[in-house]
């Protein structure tokens, strides 16, 4: 293969600038072309793309968003947009298929693949570790860091005025983000789509807290639950304490990638370009158990999320 394409979709996540600058480096050490598309599978409808070469993916190791820029694209959706896509990809003489992003954009290199023939791989690029496949996708060590720090530095003010933080999360429908972010701050409840809550289960561990000498709790509230304000009013109607709410919103979403993450990336773009210079496509990269993986993208992204109930079970017995 000697001509090779890239492009990040869907949310974007720290991370994605360090693949990109992986995937580029490694196709050119082994004598390949890239050509990074804009926006997307946007830009691969529409023809938007420009040559890599080593400099250009220089100084962004340590930037969070994305060089590429990302998109959501509906018309990608429709066979008319898929045909667009691939005749772009055919006009401009490209083999092969590099799609960093979530699910949904693995679903668009899946419909590429098996509708098209065009050899793809997906590297997971989103905060929301909702990919089972994998234990970790890349930005999710870097978003859960900085709810950490949002969340250290509401338990200051929390623990002064004796009140109850509640914090929103991101994470779509997936409640990874509130389980690691909520065992490893402390916090005293974490309320994920996973797991039905009871307001007076709540309560009372909060009572428990209380009586047991805390001055403040922390309360981590995923996304896809409800959001933190709505949690606060049907809480602060039941209890005597004072209740704040916070939504770390889209801060969460950007800043420098941490190590674990920049190491992800480094080794998600090497991996990928290595398949696709041996003529493997169709398929995602991952980490499982400390070693990267390859999987088949159509098997990847049938498989269901599934919570770690044990990790929940340690921040209930070690978080009062
Ligand atoms: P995140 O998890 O961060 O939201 P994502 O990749 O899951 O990332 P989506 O918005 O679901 O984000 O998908 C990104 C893009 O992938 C969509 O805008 C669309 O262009 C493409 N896509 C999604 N689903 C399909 C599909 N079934 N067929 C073709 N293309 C798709």
């Amino acid at each position: 293969m000697k001509r090779i394409g890239l492009l990040t979709s869907g949310g974007d996540a720290p991370g994605m600038n360090a693949a990109i600058r992986a995937v580029v480096r490694t196709a050119i050490y082994y004598g390949m072309e890239v050509y990074g598309i804009e926006r997307g599978y946007a830009g691969l409808i529409e023809d938007r793309m420009e040559k890599m070469e080593m400099r250009t993916v220089s100084d962004i190791v340590h930037r969070g968003g994305t060089k590429l820029r990302t998109a959501r694209c509906l018309e990608m959706l429709t066979k008319e947009g898929q045909e667009q896509a691939v005749a772009t990809l055919r006009r401009r003489g490209i083999e092969g298929l590099v799609v960093i992003g979530g699910d949904g954009s693995f679903r668009g290199a899946k419909c590429l693949t098996e509708n098209y023939g065009i050899p793809t791989i997906g590297i997971p690029g989103t905060i929301d570790n909702d990919l089972e496949y994998t234990d970790y996708t890349l930005g999710f060590d870097t978003a859960v860091n900085t709810c950490i720090e949002v969340i250290n530095k509401l338990r200051d003010t929390m623990n002064s005025h004796e009140r109850i933080s509640v914090v929103q999360v991101m994470g779509r429908h997936c409640g990874d983000i509130a389980l690691y972010a909520g065992i490893t701050s402390g916090a005293e409840i974490i309320v994920v789509p996973e797991i039905p809550y009871k307001m007076e289960d709540v309560i009372s561990r909060i009572k428990r807290s209380r009586e047991g000498g805390k001055h403040s709790n922390i309360i981590v509230i995923a996304e896809g639950v409800m959001s933190a304000e709505e949690f606060t009013k049907q809480l602060q109607s039941l209890t005597k304490y004072s209740v704040r709410a916070t939504n770390i919103g889209h801060i969460q979403r950007g800043g420098s990638p941490s190590m674990a993450d920049r190491m992800l990336a480094a080794q998600f773009g090497n991996k990928a370009v290595r398949l696709l210079k041996d003529g493997i496509g169709n398929r995602v990269v991952g980490i499982r158990n400390n070693q990267i993986i390859d999987m088949d993208i159509i098997e990847a992204v049938s498989m269901e999320k599934r919570f770690n109930y044990e990790l929940y079970e340690t921040l209930q017995m070690i978080s009062l």
